[in-house]
């Protein structure tokens, strides 16, 4: 079945077809179609008709949300077929697609209820024979830019307030793991979504990313991936003007002061940065430590980090799969490297699995570094892969001043019994997310975003809608009198 989707019609791209390759041996999972640049033009030209003339953007709230709820029917539906292909496209474990499709079903769910939230207020002018009125309007035509690390998850985050708002949209995936996204619009198909509303369109950043979200039809732009992508993507927005909303990466702050149980910083210290071999925005890969904790917490996370199961995601049992392509675990490798050279103490890690069995893929063992200085790129950089450094602090003023020390602001952690601490340490920190004794979970009703150059928007909660929608104010003089300011 072709795999780009223009007007409600299933299509090949006119640039032939790429390998989607399973990381965990290097095999072909498929080939998906690559389009070219007239297929950008074809899908954004739908989704402005779709918008200027379609029925989507006028259909009544109520309604957009209740096809909403069907999408998330038919998630739980197809949740085990969903899964399965996460796992081959990313190498994640099954467990970790499970939940994440549960979690694309809530978004989906929640945006459904809260489709009609925006239906406007009255505003209080003092004038009896005025009504003023601020409406909530979709912002036109989007172009939704996805990264490979949770595909279906960070789509959800953008399809479903753009759909619940009334937009249409391009999707353009990321090439490294389209597929998923391409089942998610097979879903809004079968949902009921007007042909225009939800398009697709896939390939790599300069030949498909940088068309659409430069195009001139596009209203808005919202990606989600890296730093550098990010810039492009605001400048080339800004020819004509285009709301975007980014969010990027994340150097995030794990903070453990030592009246922490041990079992839990060890614990919450391996969650944190291994979970999905670090490839999470949030990954607390900067464990900052109270000194007296410092050497004992090294040992201990070193030790388990040895016996984390590394394998492939579909087998039960396995804890950890590879990186998601030979070219990010090369990255890997080069931030091991510049750490080394640098004089970081590798305590575990620092190399691919012996195991014969991995050697397809692209794995990479879980890693620990100690004597590390905040000059090194390991420290600077997003690594984005199972690297942990680990840093001391002497004093809460330090373990801020350490936390804050980098110019992301994602998320970050706190872990102490002392309450009065916490939570003078979570206001202090600039991330956009802090948990205090816990790492990682979210919900769709919390905002989620970045500060500083993690990005300029928020996803999630009222605010994820609000990136979709204009405000309009509507003001009726209901008895207009002339006013005679000129006088002639
Ligand atoms: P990336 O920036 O390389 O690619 C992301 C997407 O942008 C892909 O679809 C890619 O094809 C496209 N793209 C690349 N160049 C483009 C261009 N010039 N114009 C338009 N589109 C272009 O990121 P990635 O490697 O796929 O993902 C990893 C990054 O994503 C990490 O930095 C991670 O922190 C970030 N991320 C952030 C969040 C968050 O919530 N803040 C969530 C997940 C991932």
């Amino acid at each position: 079945m072709p795999s780009l989707h223009i007007d409600g019609t299933w299509t090949t791209g006119s640039a032939g077809s790429a390998p989607v390759v399973n990381p965990y041996d290097a095999s072909v999972v498929r080939h998906v179609d690559q389009a070219g640049p007239d297929d950008v033009d074809r899908a954004v030209a739908a989704a402005r008709a779709a918008f200027d003339s379609g029925p989507w953007r006028s259909t009544p709230a109520p309604d957009r949300g209740a096809l909403l709820r069907r999408i998330a029917d038919l998630l739980v539906r197809d949740k085990e077929d969903i899964a399965h292909t996460e796992t081959l496209d990313t190498g994640k474990t099954l467990a970790e697609s499970r939940i994440d499709v549960d979690d694309v079903t809530a978004v989906f769910r929640y945006y459904a209820d809260l489709a009609d939230f925006g239906a406007g207020r009255l505003i209080e002018t003092g004038r009896p024979n005025v009504v003023s009125k601020v409406v909530y309007e979709p912002v036109g035509v989007c172009a939704l830019v996805t990264p490979w690390n949770y595909p279906l998850l960070q789509l959800s985050w953008k399809v479903a307030p753009a759909l619940a708002a009334g937009n249409t949209m391009v999707i353009k995936p990321s090439e490294v793991t389209p597929l998923t996204s391409i089942i998610l619009v097979r879903l809004c198909e079968e949902a009921g979504v007007p042909p225009g509303v939800v398009n697709i369109v896939l390939g790599d950043g300069p030949s498909v990313g940088a068309p659409l979200t430069a195009h001139p039809d596009v209203d808005m732009v919202s990606f989600t991936g890296g730093l550098a992508t990010g810039r492009a993507i605001i400048r080339a927005s800004a020819e004509t003007v285009k709301r975007t909303a980014v969010e990027l990466g994340g150097k995030n702050p794990n903070i453990v002061f030592a009246d922490t149980d041990f079992e839990l910083a060890v614990d919450y210290a391996m969650l944190a940065v291994f979970l999905h071999s670090g490839q999470v925005c949030s990954a607390g890969a900067r464990l900052i430590v109270e000194d007296s904790l410092h050497d004992d917490l090294v040992a201990e996370v070193a030790r388990r980090a040895e016996r984390i199961r590394l394998g492939n995601g579909l087998e039960d049992g396995v804890e950890v799969g590879p990186m998601v392509s030979e070219a990010h675990r090369a990255k890997i490798e080069d931030f091991v490297r510049s750490a080394r050279e640098a004089g970081a103490t590798v305590v575990t890690g620092g190399s691919r699995p012996d195991d014969p069995a991995l050697s397809k893929g692209f794995f990479y063992r879980p890693t620990v570094l100690t004597n590390v200085t905040r000059d090194m790129r390991v420290i600077r950089e997003e690594t984005f892969g199972p690297i942990l450094t680990v840093e001391r602090f002497t004093t809460e003023a330090e373990a801020v001043e350490l936390g804050n020390d980098t110019e992301y602001g994602l998320a970050g952690a706190v872990f102490t019994r002392d309450m009065g601490r916490a939570h003078r340490v979570a206001n202090a920190l600039r991330h956009g997310t802090v948990w205090i004794n816990d790492y990682h979970p979210y919900v769709p009703g919390a905002e989620w975003g970045g500060m500083k150059r993690s990005g300029n928007g928020r996803e999630l909660g009222l605010a994820g809608l609000a990136e979709y929608q204009e405000a309009k104010h509507i003001w009726q003089n209901t008895a207009p009198e002339p006013q005679h300011w000129f006088k002639g």
